[in-house]
């Protein structure tokens, strides 16, 4: 018998959740429910978070949850609890399995079987976002090398767990050449100690058009968290239906198990919503937690239930479907079919699929790191670049000496293009003169002269060498 903790959310979520149950039960699950109330009503009682402390209490000693999708309200400071509850718990990989049901569930693309591994912790999603100037905004993008080892490790593994023969990468390292760049070269790294699998690498923005227009030609695809976000969403739908795709989040303690679709507020409470996505989840649960064999009879039962044309209204489909269906008739269908195998899909055989034990991360040595100058931002109004690098050569101190200045990443001094775009947001690189060391001596003294001259630093950034290679961009046009 395994304690787990269950939230039946918001929307058509206690809906789903209690078919998901259902079925889980009927099919002779060792399952221990311990339900917490989590979503709109915690929200709306004016906890801005959404949960108690006695329900965190309860994810964190059961260690695994299956939860229903559940409504953050608009505006009100609301924190999502889906962010929160991955990155308090670690949860760094999720993992979201996209598979075509053809001929039985009508999609573009007869042959989709894919998995999507996305990182789940970091990336633009650490929420790390400022107004600097009245015209700009911006959002810090960090990629660790631990969360880079994690998940691309995670992928490997899983991979030659499910006996997947090939591995993806999607990154767009061309344009973001430290972040973006980081996690590609894991990638190789990584991809260097799993000879037996293919491993290739694509640009994201075509890699997702290829993902929409022949995703057949992927297996493994493992890329960071925003990118994961909305392929994940594309390779679910062109299978068909939001409502078939489950997913996990999986931690080094915790585990959780959701559908991917939201709570659909327009069909909750009409008995109508597939609990396809949510029990797919529940499935991925039952791995993990060992039960496998109970896994493999449900996910039996739903492909004979899927071929039997026994469809909820998502997938319903006039030619191809033979009875509309309910959400609890759904549920009464595949516990009808426990005992049943698919005869035109391949039964499901799930062997070992327990929770993988992956290494911890072993921290590396420091590198040699070297202090090479200073861009500081200036919140400036004026239009002209020149006047503005009038200012700032007014603040050089003994050792350094203004290089650049761009605006919004492209080179407006020296020699701009006056037909460049400028808004009030300048950095503005310092550098020793060659031959001159730098320290952050420097960089009070620049910030104390620009205060004294009246230059607005909305903030500062330190440049560095690791090991001696220069890990910091360089000015378009630079
Ligand atoms: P959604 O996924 O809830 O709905 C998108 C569309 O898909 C709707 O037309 C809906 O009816 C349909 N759909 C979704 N699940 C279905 C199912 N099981 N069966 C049949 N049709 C289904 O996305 P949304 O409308 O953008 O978001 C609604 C709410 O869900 C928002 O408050 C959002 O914050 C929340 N949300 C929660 C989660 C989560 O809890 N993991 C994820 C995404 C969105």
């Amino acid at each position: 018998m395994t304690k787990i903790t269950v939230a039946k959310g918001d929307g058509v979520g206690p809906e789903i959740m209690d078919a998901t149950l259902s079925i889980l039960q009927a099919a002779g699950a060792q399952l221990d429910i311990d339900e917490i109330e989590i979503g709109e009503k915690v929200y709306l009682s004016g906890n801005t978070t959404g949960i108690s402390p006695d329900a965190w209490d309860k994810i964190r000693t059961n260690k695994i949850f299956l939860k229903a999708p559940i409504t953050t309200p608009q505006g009100g400071g609301y924190k999502s609890l889906n962010v929160s509850t991955r990155k308090f718990l670690g949860l760094y990989a999720n993992v979201r399995p996209c598979k075509s049901y053809h001929p039985f569930v009508k999609t573009k693309h007869p042959v989709v079987d894919m998995v999507i591994v996305r990182e789940n912790e970091e990336d633009l999603y650490a929420g790390i976002e400022h107004q600097q100037t009245d015209e700009v905004v911006q959002c810090l993008k960090l990629i660790s090398r631990p969360g880079c080892e994690k998940i691309i490790r995670y992928a490997f593994e899983y991979a030659k767990q499910y006996n997947r023969k090939k591995v993806t990468c999607f990154t767009k390292d061309n344009i973001m050449k430290q972040t973006d760049g980081l996690f590609h070269q894991v990638f190789e790294e990584i991809a260097a100690e799993y000879p037996e699998i293919e491993n290739e690498h694509w640009i994201v923005d075509i890699g997702a058009a290829k993902v929409a227009d022949t995703p057949e030609h992927f297996e493994v695809v493992v890329m960071p968290n925003l990118y994961g976000d909305v392929i994940s969403d594309i390779a679910a739908q062109i299978t068909g239906s939001v409502g078939l795709a489950g997913s996990s989040n999986i931690g080094e303690e915790c585990a959780m198990f959701e559908a991917i679709h939201g709570s659909a507020p327009d069909i909750a409470g009409k008995n109508i919503a597939n609990p396809s996505a949510l029990m797919h989840g529940s499935l991925m649960m039952l791995n993990h937690i060992g039960q496998s064999l109970v896994a493999e009879k449900i996910h039996n039962a739903w492909l004979t239930t899927i071929e039997q044309g026994i469809h909820t209204a998502d997938i319903y489909d006039e030619k191809t479907s033979k009875q509309k269906v309910g959400t609890q008739e759904f549920a009464a269908a595949v516990i009808a079919n426990l005992s049943n195998k698919p005869s035109s899909f391949e039964p499901i055989q799930y062997g070992n699929r327990a929770a993988l034990k992956l290494p911890t991360y072993q921290k590396k040595a420091p590198s040699l790191k070297e202090l090479q100058g200073v861009d500081l931002f200036a919140h400036w109004n004026g239009t002209n670049p020149n006047e503005i690098a009038e200012k700032l050569k007014g603040i050089e101190t003994k050792n350094t000496e203004l290089v650049m200045i761009t605006n919004r990443g492209i080179k407006v001094w020296p020699n701009g293009f006056k037909e460049t775009f400028c808004t009030d947001h300048w950095r503005c690189r310092f550098q020793p003169a060659t031959g001159d060391t730098f320290s952050k001596e420097e960089i009070i003294q620049l910030l104390q002269n620009a205060e004294n001259q009246g230059l607005d630093i909305v903030k500062t950034e330190n440049l560095y060498a690791f090991d001696g290679k220069r890990v910091y961009s360089l000015g378009q046009g630079q």
